[in-house]
């Protein structure tokens, strides 16, 4: 789960990293009023859950008060790269001599985390290091051994940060370590003119396996689940997971799911989403998993790939035709069927004779069959 900027800033605070004074706001007139409170010229600045809030016109500068409530009034419902802005953060503003990037980021493949430093701060850091890649430092954080005074200094030296930034990677660290987050970004960590450094944004990602620590930031459904069908479907206990494709999948367990979607991808499709029904699946499971496939706007065909172990092809053939009468289907569904009771199951799907749901024997020739629909 990712923390809003205001949610980090608050971290940042009580881990003794300076951040700006602020306050946020969920409407126009909030948003006067705290910038009163802040003295009147303040940064206003969008919270969503997505970089490049600058470029996007949600980063701006209000004069007074006054100019607050107006700037407020036009990022406040602002659309960021799909995200709806529905809280603004107010911030004093920080009068900037020298913009850098911190972050640490987790290498699973080098079983450790990645210090990434930059002097090249505030822009696309991508960018920087796609051009240019020399003015990025990448340091290898053992995690047993962390980020130690000395090691502090090494990844500020390495970057070409001003040494007085260490003591904020030493505590940025402690952020990671302590608060269970996956990465910790500041961009831009800033010198101001008057000496100070400052982190002026922030990025953290929250471990979800740790979520039972997590509870401050809530960790409901709707939270966690920044696509709002991956909310209702965690709601009824689904395992479900958007992607970017166009075949809908559902499958049971864990494993046969991961090979449906390359099976998916190596006819030329990609997986719009997936749901696992999991093992011993009811009908009622199928119908839920079934509803929240078609809902995903992106999906042309519906790939089903059940193999019958505990949970029985029977049932999951009952569970597509209650789903038939509770969803209106709209797209093609592909149903394979085999093992525990598959018989029985393909006999209760050709009895229902839906106009859109065809069958195919073998995991291959279903996955052919939904991409062709898909594509
Ligand atoms: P992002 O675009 O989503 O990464 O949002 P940031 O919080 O990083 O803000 C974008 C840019 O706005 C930063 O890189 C800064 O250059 C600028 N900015 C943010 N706060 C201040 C501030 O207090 N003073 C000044 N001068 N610039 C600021
Ligand atoms: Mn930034």
């Amino acid at each position: 789960m990712d923390l809003y900027e205001h949610q980090a800033r608050e971290l940042f605070g009580e881990y003794g990293i300076p951040v700006p004074e602020a306050e946020t706001a969920q409407t126009a007139a909030q948003a006067r009023e705290a910038a009163e409170r802040l003295g009147g010229r303040v940064v206003v600045k969008a919270q969503v859950k997505t970089g490049g809030r600058g470029k996007a016109g949600g980063v701006k500068l209000a004069a007074d008060a006054a100019a607050a409530e107006v700037t407020a009034r036009q990022i406040l419902g602002m659309d960021i790269k799909g995200h709806t802005v529905r809280t603004v953060m107010l911030a004093q503003p920080v009068d900037i001599e020298e913009e850098f990037y911190v972050s640490y980021v987790l290498d699973r493949a080098a079983d450790a985390f990645l210090a990434i430093a930059s002097a090249e701060g505030g822009m696309d850091i991508e960018e920087v290091a796609a051009t240019r890649p020399e003015a990025v430092a990448r340091i290898p954080v053992p995690p047993a051994e962390g980020v130690t005074a000395d090691k502090a200094a090494e990844i500020a030296a390495a970057a070409g940060l001003p040494q007085e930034t260490a003591p904020v990677l030493q505590a940025l660290w402690q952020v990671l370590v302590r608060e269970d987050a996956l990465l910790v970004e500041v961009n831009p960590l800033v010198r101001t003119t008057a000496g100070d450094i400052l982190a002026l944004d922030g990025k953290v990602t929250l471990d979800d396996n740790a979520r039972f620590r997590q509870a401050r930031w809530g960790n409901d459904d709707a939270t966690l689940h920044e696509d709002p069908l991956e909310a209702v479907a965690a709601a009824k206990g689904l395992n479900y997971v958007k992607l970017d494709g166009t075949v809908g999948v559902i499958g049971n367990g864990a494993g046969l799911v991961m090979s449906t979607l390359d099976v998916v991808a190596g006819c030329g499709a990609r997986p719009a989403n997936f749901l696992d029904i999991g093992g011993g699946a009811s009908a009622a499971v199928m119908a839920d998993g079934l509803s929240v496939i078609l809902s995903d706007r992106d999906v042309n065909s519906v790939l089903v790939n059940v193999f019958g172990g505990i949970t029985a092809c029977d049932a999951v053939a009952e569970g597509i035709v209650q789903a038939l009468d509770s969803v209106r289907l709209t797209k093609p569904l592909v149903v394979r069927l085999d093992g525990n009771n598959a018989a029985r199951g393909r006999a209760i799907l050709e009895e229902r004779a839906h106009p859109l749901v065809q069958q195919s024997t073998t995991m291959d020739g279903a996955a052919r069959r939904a991409a062709d629909l898909a594509i």
